[in-house]
């Protein structure tokens, strides 16, 4: 039985086909290990977002190059770098056996059988297979509570700084009946909390009504949402969002439907309409504030969390300061932001980076005041009451600390013993530091 060692970078879409690659090597006969130096295959699955993502990866298959116990094992890279670089990735960095572009991962043993013991570079950039199977094994799931759904691969956006468009290709929706049964076999296995992925999962438009004819909803997506709160799953999440695409209706399905999670990221960028339409995102500030009005109104007292880039070409000082007036009308509850940095094979690659790094640090700085701000008040709200944690792990620090989320998507660590993993408890609040809070159990 062939040993195979498999590396992830990147978001969750990259962990949840990971999980697949693993369950298709195990079926295949292949055992899973997570020790390097021991494998006769070492898989990256890997992430291009960022330029210092795809040069990780040529660090590590020089590392791994370097090990003489790796000396034999085959190299094959994965994912959206093996997508966007294809051949060139063979002379980019010497020693790897096989690439494998994003559609092509359900194939991932016949690209080790087709290079083992041939001396010879083997290459699939072609489209997923119409039976690829979406489930995931059990043993394979990056957790026993939480697991992650895809909804929608790829993205027709294209906005003017991703790369994803190019390395996952078009929006393409999975049959709801899919998806549902999917939610059903894992709620059968004990999973508590289930995340529906996509790039923009709610621009979600699959081919059939099937699986969603029983439920009204004013969009295919807040269907599916209804529909995957009927099969009584306990907790139902879903990321990420696309502000154009967002209809008021999914903060209805929220309202009326307790096991779908309190929690909404929705990525704004930029508080300027000047720097939006120069990122082609597609929505002005208006129509992003309108949303964020009604799920503020909402009764189920959402969490609203948001992506923000500074720096972007053509940025002034009026545009940033409109980002930061923009921070400060949403009170976002946690955020993540970045100084743009130019990714080649992008529109915005063209673009003269005008800002600069000083500025882009200062501004950053500065807006990271007020969105840490509003994320500590966030959490103080928390202070006293009981809540509701799914036990998902230990703490980082120590076995004696459980660790999970809120419905929220709030990070909770209480002193607890082992056997309550994977239970939703109550927990209460008791102190409450930057991005974490702490309890107790009640
Ligand atoms: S919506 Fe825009 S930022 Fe998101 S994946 Fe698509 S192109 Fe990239």
């Amino acid at each position: 039985m062939k040993k195979v060692y498999l590396e992830t970078f990147g978001c969750q879409m990259n962990v949840s086909d990971s999980e697949r690659i693993a369950t298709t090597l195990e079926a295949d006969g292949y055992q899973i290990t997570s020790d390097e130096d021991s494998a006769e295959v070492i898989l990256f699955n890997t992430c291009s977002v960022r330029e210092k993502a795809e040069h990780k990866l040529y660090t590590r298959i020089g590392q791994v190059r370097k090990t003489k116990q790796n000396q034999s094992a085959l190299i094959g890279v994965l994912g959206c770098v093996a997508q966007l670089e294809g051949e060139t990735l063979f002379q980019k960095s010497e020693g790897i056996d096989f690439v494998l572009g994003t559609k092509a991962v359900g194939r991932i043993s016949s690209a080790i059988e087709n290079t083992s013991g041939r001396h010879q570079t083997y290459i699939d950039l072609g489209e997923r297979e119409a039976n690829y199977e979406w489930s995931v094994s059990e043993k394979q799931r990056h957790s026993p509570y939480v697991a992650f759904v895809p909804i929608i691969e790829g993205c027709n956006k294209f906005c003017t700084y991703c790369i994803v468009p190019f390395s996952r290709g078009r929006e393409r929706s999975l049959p709801a009946s899919n998806i549902i049964r999917q939610v059903l076999d894992l709620r059968r296995q004990g999973v508590k909390e289930i995340h529906l992925i996509g790039q923009n999962v709610n621009s979600y438009r699959p081919k059939t009504d099937t699986g969603l004819e029983n439920f009204v909803g004013a969009t295919p997506f807040s269907r599916l949402l209804r529909a995957v709160a009927a099969t009584g799953i306990e907790r139902i999440k879903f990321t990420t969002s696309f502000p154009r695409d967002f209809h008021p209706d999914i903060v209805d399905a929220i309202d009326e439907n307790e096991n779908l999670c309190n929690w909404v990221h929705l990525p704004v960028q930029s508080g300027s309409d000047r720097i939006l339409k120069a990122m082609r995102r597609g929505h002005t500030i208006e129509n992003y504030l309108r949303r964020i009005d009604k799920i503020r109104a909402s009764r189920r007292d959402i969490s609203l969390t948001t992506d923000i880039i500074v720096g972007f070409p053509g940025e002034t000082i009026e545009d940033f300061q409109d980002t930061v007036k923009l921070a400060e009308y949403c009170q976002f509850d946690m955020y993540y932001m970045f100084k743009y940095s130019p990714r080649p094979g992008t529109p915005a690659f063209e673009l003269p980076d005008d800002v600069s790094p000083k500025t882009k640090t200062e501004r950053f700085l500065e807006l990271e005041q007020v969105l840490k701000r509003s994320q500590f008040n966030s959490l103080q709200k928390e202070l006293n009451k009981t809540v509701k944690v799914l036990a998902e792990g230990f703490s980082s620090r120590t076995n004696d600390i459980l660790s999970g989320h809120l419905a929220s998507h709030k990070i909770v660590n209480f002193e607890a013993g082992k056997e309550l993993l994977g239970q939703i408890v109550n927990v209460k609040i008791t102190e409450c530091k930057s991005n974490t809070l702490f309890g107790k159990i009640v």
